[in-house]
């Protein structure tokens, strides 16, 4: 995501940078260049008129001017900028602190991403906070929603609300609470009806749910691909029943980003959460000064770390490590890695979390950073023999047709991944030698 803002930027500030000294007419020229970029990212004219006259006011100022890195100092206030039009520092976390069962409502239009959103929401608070979730659907309109809810639900492992037909969404709301106070659920997440395009009807009818659940949070889900519709869409929702918080979806196919820059000032309401996939981990907290680091080349380390600490499986990384430090990495440690980055999703996602990396990943081929290639490893490597795995050197002409064979693979994609084992057994070696310090220099030089 952004990346059309992230190129567009680093081109600016490349420029300002490579200048001892600026004057308001470079910095004007670099705010003409902001504003094309913001406006071709489809943010909001009026944001971006905002945006761009509060920088240059203080970009244009005598300390900006005179300092030694002026492209810095701009870089510096356009950040800030940045962070203030994505709703300020920190997240804003959802409001958990009600009496049980914590009712929260979840609104917005068809195929926005709502029910996947419920899923993905009641897995989180079931694992991370330790809270018993009970999902219930609420839409009568479409005769399979119910149903689809109910199989999300069985996948998150989360409980649902057993389906009565027949029954009003108020009914099927006061249900839902009450079985929750009666079986002694946390959290009661109901997923509201949507439609094609707002209609009042809609409305009326989330008006209805929340006059008799009151929930501590009515979020509104909206689909980041369809940029000012979104923000539109954000607008009526909040006017109409009023809205607590965002969950901006699909964010893992918007290059322009420009929702998220907009939906702030144009709706009131701050985004709480971003869905990145269709997987029911996929589901990210929002902050604003980590998203600013990314539209500006900065990276995101803070979400890297976490992104990686949540995913990955410690007692497999650390016994990884170990063998590594030995020097005993073998194909079956080879294949357990691929799992782990696996686990942490597509390689771009993480590519785009790391400093300085947005130019390169403009480099390469989007199709080659599929983590496809990794699965398509595992199978070959799953086709060796114990012997072969442990001792990959053994591998030779009619070994390579036998597991080529066996995997559905060619021989040369055995050697490519032969070839890849020994690249990284070499790496390993250097690291080795070079120990953790040597590391972070060579990773980061
Ligand atoms: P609803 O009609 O609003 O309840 O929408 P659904 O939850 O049924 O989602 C519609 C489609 O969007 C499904 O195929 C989901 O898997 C997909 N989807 C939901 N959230 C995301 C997301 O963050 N990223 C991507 N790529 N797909 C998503």
């Amino acid at each position: 995501m952004f990346e059309t803002l992230s190129g567009r930027f680093s081109g600016v500030f490349d420029k300002l940078r490579g200048r001892g000294a600026l004057s308001e007419a470079d910095v004007a020229e670099a705010m003409r260049e902001v504003r094309l970029a913001m406006l071709d990212a489809d943010v909001a004219l009026p944001v971006v008129k905002d945006f761009v006259n509060k920088v240059r006011e203080r970009a244009v100022g005598q300390e900006v001017l005179d300092s030694i890195s002026p492209g810095q100092a701009v870089a510096k206030i356009v950040n800030d900028a940045l962070i203030d039009a994505l709703g300020g520092a920190g997240a804003v976390p959802l409001n958990l602190n009600n009496a049980a069962p914590i009712p929260i409502l979840m609104v917005g239009l068809q195929g926005s991403g709502k029910t996947t959103t419920s899923g993905k929401i009641a897995l989180r608070l079931q694992t991370r906070e330790r809270r018993r979730v009970l999902l219930a659907s609420l839409d009568v309109q479409r005769p399979a929603a119910q149903l689809q809810l109910q199989q999300l639900a069985e996948r998150a492992r989360v409980a649902s609300l057993p389906i009565v037909p027949g029954q009003t969404p108020v009914q099927i709301a006061q249900r839902a609470i009450e079985t929750g106070r009666r079986e002694g659920f946390d959290v009661v997440i109901l997923d509201t009806a949507g439609r094609l395009s707002i209609d009042e009807a809609l409305m009326e009818e989330v008006r209805q749910i929340r006059a008799a659940t009151n929930p501590a949070e009515t979020l509104l889900v909206v689909d980041a691909m369809t940029g000012q519709d979104a923000v539109n869409t954000a607008k009526a929702f909040n006017e109409a029943v009023g809205v607590s918080g965002v969950v901006m979806t699909r964010m893992d196919g918007d290059a322009r980003g420009g929702a998220a820059l907009s939906m702030r000032a144009i709706t009131g309401a701050p985004i709480k959460l971003t869905g990145s996939g269709e997987k029911l981990e996929a589901l990210e907290e929002f902050h604003p000064e980590r998203v600013a680091g990314r539209i500006l080349g900065l990276g995101d380390i803070a979400g890297l770390v976490e992104k990686a600490s949540e995913t990955l499986d410690h007692e497999e990384s650390e016994k990884l490590a170990l063998k590594m430090l030995r020097g005993k990495f073998d194909l079956d440690d080879y294949a357990s890695q691929l799992r782990q980055i696996q686990k942490m999703g597509s390689i771009g996602g993480i590519l785009d979390m790391l400093p300085g990396m947005g130019k390169l990943k403009g480099q390469l081929d989007e199709s080659k950073l599929d983590t496809s290639v990794f699965k398509r490893h595992q199978a070959i490597i799953s086709s060796m023999t114990k012997q072969e795995r442990r001792t990959p050197d053994i591998i030779k002409a009619s070994r390579k047709k036998r597991i080529a064979a066996g995997s559905g693979a060619t021989v040369q994609e055995v050697n490519r991944l032969l070839k890849q084992f020994d690249d990284m057994s070499t790496m390993m070696k250097r690291i080795n030698k070079l120990g953790a310090k040597g590391l972070m220099r060579q990773g980061l030089s």
